[in-house]
């Protein structure tokens, strides 16, 4: 391409300045003499001037016929006539018109004349036009087996340049191919690689071929594998940073998602806690009601209750004995019934007094208050030839009433549902567990179904028929209500060798020093030091 551009470049100057002279010496008229004259001064085998149709004004001899007959059809002719550039010029294919069939170019320069546009015409030997491009072709081969040649439309070579400087006619293939594409593959004992480009305004071609091995041909060393390296390199920065793009891509599209999930469940779970504390107010509101309730009505019965169980007692009193025997089973029947039933209203009420009572914590001596209990359960105790042994216990925080009646039902309890022949042994410890006091009340008795483990704190639930163990159903519920608003939990546990062991925690006293932490001991070996102990 930049070959064609430089020859066309050429053209155009040599083209223009020949215009001008044209115009000045061959504008006016003109006669064959003057062409004749030139023609033979110079390396030209024939000159014509004839007007922008193509009349001949004037012709030297040996001038072609087919100029002669008008035939300005033929390109070089077309060329002068149409081309745009500013020195219109047509240049022709290799002709054989010239002396004896030599072979000539002919160029057609179109020029100002006085009468209108006039084509001149010149027939010159192929080999003027061969030199000048060999010239402009010479740095046109430089790889190894490179050629260049410059071929008319025909594919005549007008000129060509070698390494070896030899002159070769080019490839029949080469020839053929070149007036077909600008860029191809051809065969010539191994493939060849060619590129041509039309020379503007004419129907030549630069035409440069070179084994296509040549043009590839590998570098050696470093410069052979760095470039492979480099593009091996690129190509894997390339597509890490693809896969990065991609993770990147991918990763906030799904964070965006959990974003707006948790969103969504961080709303569900505000809407959630909004009904919980809805619902809670509500519970604790109806649950305020409840235990009115339940006060009022245990409150209100006790008086009629106690009323009829004067009646009964009086009834009892005066009529036992004397009517028949049914009677007295009846009247015994009602006493002990309304005995129950008023059982169950003072432990109902009790119950109620536990929640309805401000909590007020005061240093509590359990020390002391086990041995009230002792004393109020002192004829059970006896009654049922039960042992009660206690370790040391300790200062804690609390209503000391309150706590007396967690004690007091649970060694209730412990006498209570004893095997029977066998004397209830029951005893009361504690131990620290954590910040807290775990305080134990062991019994050798019926024991507990684990299964059952947490039914039995709850109101009115009994194991057994009051007829083999008498009660309401209501002890340990009140318990649990106590330990619970003391802040600690409850349970209950098998004693090792049968029996149960009742536990529940309770704080220290207030402003009691944060003790320092003890590893969890469930119990303590029952009574270690004599003197600790005291039997009742
Ligand atoms: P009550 O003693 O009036 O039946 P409680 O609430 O005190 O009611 O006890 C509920 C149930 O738990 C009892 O009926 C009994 O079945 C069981 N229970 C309580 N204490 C003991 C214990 N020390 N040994 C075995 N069972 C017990």
């Amino acid at each position: 391409t930049i070959a064609t551009a430089t020859l066309d470049s050429l053209f155009r100057l040599i083209y223009s300045q020949e215009q001008q002279t044209d115009a000045r010496e061959l504008g006016g008229p003109v006669t064959p003499d003057v062409l004749n004259k030139r023609v033979a001064a110079g390396s030209t085998y024939y000159l014509a001037i004839l007007d922008q149709v193509g009349h001949v004004l004037a012709a030297s001899a040996g001038t072609p016929a087919r100029v002669l007959a008008r035939e300005a059809s033929q390109p070089q002719f077309r060329a002068a006539l149409t081309s745009p550039s500013p020195a219109p010029t047509g240049i022709s294919d290799v002709l054989d018109d010239g002396p004896a069939g030599t072979r000539l170019i002919e160029t057609v320069v179109s020029y100002a004349g006085a009468t209108g546009r006039r084509m001149l015409v010149t027939g010159q030997p192929v080999s003027t036009f061969t030199q000048f491009l060999a010239g402009a072709l010479q740095p046109m081969a430089p790889v190894t087996g490179g050629r260049a040649y410059v071929l008319d439309g025909h594919g005549n070579v007008l000129a060509s340049v070698m390494p070896s400087g030899q002159t070769r006619p080019p490839n029949p293939a080469l020839v053929r191919k070149s007036l077909e594409r600008a860029s191809g593959t051809y065969d010539a004992g191994g493939e060849r690689y060619f590129a041509a480009s039309r020379i503007p305004e004419t129907s030549w071609q630069i035409v440069v071929s070179a084994p296509t091995a040549s043009l590839y041909r590998g570098t050696t060393g470093v410069g052979r594998w760095l470039p492979w390296l480099v593009l091996g390199l690129s190509a894997v920065a390339f597509a890490a940073i693809a896969v990065l793009i991609r993770r990147a891509v991918v990763t906030s599209g799904r964070l965006a998602r959990s974003n707006a999930e948790l969103e969504i469940s961080q709303q569900r779970l505000r809407d959630r806690a909004r009904e919980l504390q809805r619902s809670n107010i509500e519970l604790e509101r109806s649950n305020a009601d409840l235990e009115t309730f339940a006060y009022v009505a245990s409150h209100d019965l006790s008086a009629p209750l106690r009323a009829v169980s004067g009646f009964a007692q009086l009834l009892a009193n005066r009529y036992r004995g004397r009517l028949d025997d049914a009677a007295d089973e009846f009247i015994s029947h009602m006493q002990s019934s309304l005995d129950h039933m008023q059982w169950i209203i003072d432990d109902l009420l009790a119950y109620s007094r536990v929640g309805r009572a401000e909590l007020a914590p005061e240093r509590v001596d359990l020390d002391a208050v086990l041995a009230d209990v002792l004393r109020n359960v002192g004829t059970d105790v006896e009654e049922a030839r039960a042992t009660v042994t206690h370790d040391d216990l300790p200062e804690v925080g609390g209503d000391r009433g309150q706590l007396a009646l967690v004690l007091q039902n649970l060694i209730a309890n412990a006498i209570k549902f004893s095997v029977p022949g066998a004397d209830p042994e029951v005893h009361v410890g504690a131990a620290r567990e954590g910040e807290r006091w775990r305080v134990f009340v062991r019994d050798n008795g019926i024991g507990i179904d684990p299964e059952h483990g947490e039914r039995i704190f709850k109101m009115f639930q009994r194991l057994h028929e009051p007829e083999a163990y008498p009660g309401t159903g209501i002890g340990l519920a009140i318990v649990k209500r106590v330990v619970e608003r003391h802040g600690g939990r409850i349970g209950v546990e098998p004693a090792p060798g049968g029996g149960s062991v009742f536990w529940f925690t309770v704080g220290d006293p207030p402003g009691a020093p944060a003790p320092r932490p003890e590893p969890v001991v469930a119990e303590r070996p029952q009574a270690p030091v004599a003197a600790q102990s005291s039997e009742s």
